[in-house]
């Protein structure tokens, strides 16, 4: 640590700072407002003005409120504040997201201000979304539900009550999945289903709502609030919705002491109801804040820095109108990467492949992360991955302690640590690791990863609880199973799982405020970034500003990069799928002249004209990965060693047994059936049929041993 703190009396080490983030720091106690483009350190400077402000004694760390959007986020928040010496004590700073926060200040309120009434936190509103639009008698198809859960959320976060609903869909030109009226009347429902005889069910809105409420109606609750934190901080403001604007203003009251930090630029949620216009008129609101504007980008190299000034560059419209340029102060990388795919498999199969490349050039797994707009996408990147035996971890998508295994096994270990005949010494410290790994047995947890994607995230999931488990015991060596039962609910509340070594597989979305060496943009086509509902049918724009929007996940993409880019996409999804998409229209006039992403690149090395890649028996060029890894097309017959295919496959299933595996996942079937048609002599012909630097180190040795004799056999 380079900066001295000693609390209360000491001062912060500003010089890590330029003089504009030092600026933002050092600016008395009230409203603080940094506007900034990406990487420009915003969040770094948030974290070092709270710990100035407590190093100077002008607020204790355990009054200042520090709020963000995503669970990821807060733990980033949380994070970077531990490392400056404010997290772990007994007076820490809270770090959360508004919900996490807003669920901790209810549960202390509630009995204050409801009383007796029983509320528990609803765990999936789908199914109660689909109960209320039945019960309006409205058809309840999967999809449906979901726009109609998209619309209750929106709704809410806008602050629309339902009688408003149809009114406020109209004014926002809503796309409703039935009409404005009819919506509104399952929103009302929704609302009274929540209602059991049991007591009250809240989702994630509702605790934003009750909250705000408690503090606006009850002087006593306000009070007590207001003498307990002082001291407000928000990332990422622009994505505000007016439901967190609404807590937000209950939890200051008349005071100003705000410290807000964003980029308009970085505006992604509006689809909840979200948006810049409370970052944009701060300075309005609060005519004294101190306005900080940051340009320097510390984060990404200029090569990076350029792209991410290039895409912004090209936004229009309100937002546009706030542009800053960012100014890169790393030294020079590589210039960003473009390249261009037949087929999707084909594109997920290449970038695993340059991922193992830069594992075996020692970029460390957990600074490399594929980054894609929808969900979905991540299945073929999984596959990629686990065919290549690289760890990986998805993020953004369901969260951890949603996943049904993750709370079959908390409610296990519950079950487990509640047994009576248990004595306490065994359910403490390095014991309690031992009780955990037993109780998850049952449930999955074996000594491998077992074969099947499904099988092996479930597996994941309870080995990263175990990891948990070590690490909360090596921070306390006494922890016993009820505080870690409580830390694992605390943990599922706030939303912060545990961390898995691994590449990250995120959502655009997901990865704001997060950066990695390495970037992967992938499924860069029109119709997915921007995403299909901004495009009419025949590609003209049906919704200008989710258009604007969809280009700012580009820009928010690009600038995760600190040194690595790649931006690709696939011209079909496979399967016999016609060519028939193209590049995102945000790489127009980015993708430079002659980059060998103007023409489809293979995955096995790059197609020049020279030496683009034919087959062996009909000379045709060839295209798909499949064909590629063959050398031959795939309707032209090959002449397997059908012995050697068969020794392959032996030893294939031989391996996967002893290792607990997939046998996919040690080599494809095609790799074998390439391996039995070209006997490859050695390392670089093995690696020419698409076998990575990380499966190389596993089974290169064994499968050229198994290639040799049967070689020698041929020639006796
Ligand atoms: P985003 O908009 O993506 O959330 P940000 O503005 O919050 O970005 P930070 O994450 O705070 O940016 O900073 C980006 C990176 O630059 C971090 O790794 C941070 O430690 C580093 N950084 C920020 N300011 C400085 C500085 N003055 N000197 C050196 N490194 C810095
Ligand atoms: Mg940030």
């Amino acid at each position: 640590m380079r900066w001295k703190y000693t609390a209360g009396v000491g001062a912060v080490d500003l010089s890590e700072l330029d003089p504009e983030q030092a600026a933002a720091v050092r600016a008395p106690r009230g409203p603080v407002c940094v506007l900034a483009g990406a990487g420009t350190g915003k969040t770094r400077t948030i974290t070092y003005r709270i710990a100035h402000l407590v190093a100077a004694g002008q607020v204790r760390a355990d009054q200042v409120l520090a709020v963000t959007f995503t669970a990821r986020a807060a733990g980033e928040l949380r994070g970077r504040l531990r490392a400056l010496g404010l997290g772990d004590s007994a007076s820490t700073v809270q770090a959360r997201t508004f919900h996490a926060a807003a669920l901790r200040q209810l549960r202390y309120f509630w009995p204050q201000v409801v009383g007796e009434v029983p509320w528990r936190m609803l765990d999936r509103k789908f199914p109660v979304v689909a109960q209320a639009a039945n019960r309006v008698g409205l058809a309840s198809g999967t999809e449906s539900v979901k726009d109609l859960l998209g619309e209750i959320e929106w709704a809410k976060s806008s602050l629309v009550a339902p009688e408003d609903y149809a009114a406020a869909a109209d004014a926002h030109r809503r796309e409703t999945p039935f009409a404005p009226a009819r919506v509104g009347e399952v929103y009302a429902a929704y609302e009274s289903v929540k209602t059991t005889p049991e007591g009250l069910l809240l989702d994630f809105d509702d605790l934003l709502l009750h909250t705000a409420a408690a503090l606006e109606d009850y002087p006593s609750v306000a009070d007590e609030f207001r003498e307990r934190y002082r001291c407000f901080v928000v990332d990422e403001y622009q994505d505000v919705t007016p439901l967190q604007q609404r807590v937000l203003d209950a939890w200051l009251g008349e005071r100003d002491d705000l410290t807000v930090v964003g980029d308009a630029n970085q505006t992604i949620y509006s689809f909840t109801g979200a948006g810049p216009g409370q970052l944009l008129d701060f300075s309005r609101r609060f005519p004294d804040a101190t306005v900080v504007r940051l340009e320097r980008d510390y984060r990404s190299t200029p090569q990076v820095v350029d792209l991410a000034n290039r895409v912004i560059g090209m936004a229009q419209g309100r937002i546009a109108g706030t542009r800053l340029k960012l100014v890169g102060q790393r030294a020079d990388g590589p210039e960003p990467e473009f390249a261009e795919y037949d087929e999707s498999a084909t594109e997920a199969a290449d970038v695993a492949r340059r991922i193992d490349d830069l594992l075996a050039g020692g970029t460390p797994a957990a600074e490399i992360a594929v980054l894609y707009r929808i969900n979905a996408q991540s299945e073929a990147y999984e596959q990629a991955l686990t065919e290549r035996g690289i760890a990986y971890q998805v993020r953004g998508g369901e969260g951890f302690f949603q996943r049904t295994e993750v709370r079959q096994a908390v409610q296990e270990l519950r079950r487990t640590t509640a047994r009576e005949d248990l004595p306490e010494a065994s359910t403490a410290g390095k014991k309690l690791i031992s009780l955990v790994r037993a109780a998850l047995a049952p449930i999955g947890l074996t000594a491998s990863a077992p074969a099947g994607a499904q099988a092996r995230q479930r597996w994941e999931s309870l080995v990263a609880l175990v990891r948990l488990t070590e690490e909360l015991v090596e921070h306390e060596p006494g922890l016993t199973a009820a505080a870690l039962l409580r830390e694992l609910a605390a943990r599922a509340e706030a939303r912060h799982p545990p961390t898995v070594q691994g590449v990250t597989l995120a959502s655009l979305h997901a990865a704001k405020g997060l950066e990695w060496d390495a970037v992967f943009l992938v499924g860069l086509s029109d119709g997915t970034l921007p995403i299909s509902y901004t495009l009419n049918g025949d590609g003209s724009v049906a919704d200008t500003a989710a258009l604007e929007e969809e280009r700012r996940l580009l820009y928010v993409g690009v600038t995760r990069a600190r040194i690595h880019l790649l931006l690709s996409w696939a011209l079909s999804r496979g399967d016999g799928d016609r060519r028939t998409r193209r590049r995102s229209r945000f790489l127009t006039g980015l993708v430079p002249d002659g980059s060998p992403a103007s023409r489809i690149v293979t995955p096995v090395r790059p197609a020049t004209d020279a030496n683009r890649p034919v087959c062996r028996i009909c000379g045709r060029a060839l295209l798909d990965s499949e064909a590629l890894l063959l050398r031959r097309c795939k309707n032209c017959v090959g002449q397997p060693d059908t012995e050697l295919l068969g020794a392959l496959q032996d030893w294939r299933r031989e391996k996967a047994a002893e290792l607990a595996v997939d046998p996919r996942g040690i080599l494809g079937v095609n790799t074998l059936t390439a391996i039995a048609e070209q006997l490859p002599e050695d390392e670089a012909a093995l690696a020419a049929l698409g076998i990575g630097a990380s499966k190389m180190r596993k089974y290169g040795a064994e499968v050229l041993a198994i290639i040799r004799s049967r070689r020698r056999s041929i020639s006796h």
